[in-house]
């Protein structure tokens, strides 16, 4: 019988990933695969668990808030990760709701952080989202600002914060992207870098990633 269509995405994922880290020297299973599942129903979420899958994606705290709790409560090894920009005012449902933030980019969120973790005794692990295009519509902070705001985030609020993320801009090449982002984490003591997406990803495991975020390679397109 021929695999669900999700395990054999899955599998042709970590294949590329693998030999993309061997290229590299790296070990293959330094690189988490994190399933992006943004506006795919449960029921696709559902099918990667049985295929034995347990790391998503989400951009949304509203969309995730709706789909994740019930999976969750069948599937207690399940972790979420939040991949897209984090309002202050939805701090207190994030914490509750993720295991892993990817998108701290400012000094005020990184405050609503600390004061709602010490509050709900929870505390997803964070990275700092860099603007490496300096785009003005991406979030990010600038990897100028970066180590301002990681002295805040880690010293002063004593926030968990692990690594360094990025989206490259859509129209320039990523690897220099990643590459920065590879030399800035390195320069901060940061030891994961959330970098490469279903088109990019294989440059990113090259350049250092230890988290991918793979939406369409994994699920199809998205409508
Ligand atoms: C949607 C999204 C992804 C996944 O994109 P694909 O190209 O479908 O793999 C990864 N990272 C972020 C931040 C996203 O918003």
């Amino acid at each position: 019988m021929a695999l669900p269509l999700f395990a054999q995405a899955l599998t042709a994922a970590q294949a590329r990933i693998a030999a993309a880290a061997r290229r590299a020297g790296r070990d293959p299973g330094a690189v988490e695969l994190i399933a992006v599942s943004k506006t795919h129903p449960a029921a696709r979420v559902e099918e990667a668990l049985a295929a034995g899958h347990t790391s998503f994606g989400e951009n949304r705290v509203q969309e995730a808030a709706g789909k994740f709790p019930a999976l969750r409560s069948t599937h207690p090894g399940l972790r979420l990760h939040l991949i897209g920009p984090l309002q202050s005012n939805k701090t207190a449902e994030a914490v509750a709701l993720f295991d892993v933030v990817h998108t701290l980019d400012r000094a005020k969120l990184a405050e609503a952080l600390a004061k709602e973790m010490a509050k709900q005794r929870r505390r997803p692990s964070l990275f700092i989202q860099v603007n490496t295009g300096e785009e003005p519509q991406k979030a990010g902070v600038a990897p100028a600002a970066c180590a301002t705001l990681l002295r805040l985030a880690r010293e002063e609020l004593r926030l968990p914060v692990v690594g360094l993320m990025c989206i490259p801009p859509v129209a320039e090449p990523p690897a220099p992207h990643f590459a920065l982002l590879a030399k800035l984490a390195r320069d901060l003591d940061l030891p994961q870098l959330s970098m490469g997406m279903s088109g990019d990803f294989e440059a990113a495991v090259e350049l250092g990633a230890t988290q991918v975020r793979l939406g369409s390679a994994l699920f199809g397109g998205r409508a």
